[in-house]
């Protein structure tokens, strides 16, 4: 399956993370000022994450959870602030726990 490790982060970190709406996350072209983005639909209550489909496989999955992190943090931030950078080590050591000692053999074979 294609990206089936960065759709396993997103699997594993939608469960372990649960937000007040629900995510959807696309692997799709996005403009070029960017890797990702993330967003609030507010009608349909939902937030909706984007990452750029050319990326990397592991690069997709840093941006996944750097997008992650600003839907944790939504309601008391919006830049790169201490609320986002807590949300982002919290998603990246559910990372580190979900690959546990495989983390090494498992980077090596993303790239
Ligand atoms: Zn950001």
């Amino acid at each position: 399956m294609r990206n089936k490790a960065f759709y396993e982060v997103v699997k594993s970190t939608k469960e372990n993370f649960p937000l007040r709406y629900p995510v959807h996350v696309r692997r799709v072209l996005v403009p070029q000022d960017r890797s990702g983005d993330c967003w609030l639909n507010y009608p349909k209550r939902e937030f909706v994450i984007r990452v750029d489909k050319k990326l990397p496989q592991l690069w997709a999955i840093d941006v996944f959870l750097h997008e992650y992190a600003h839907a944790m943090a939504w309601n008391t931030s919006k830049k790169h602030d201490d609320e986002w950078g807590v949300a982002y080590s919290q998603v990246y050591r559910n990372l580190l726990e979900l690959w546990g000692i495989e983390t090494k053999k498992k980077v090596a074979k993303l790239q």
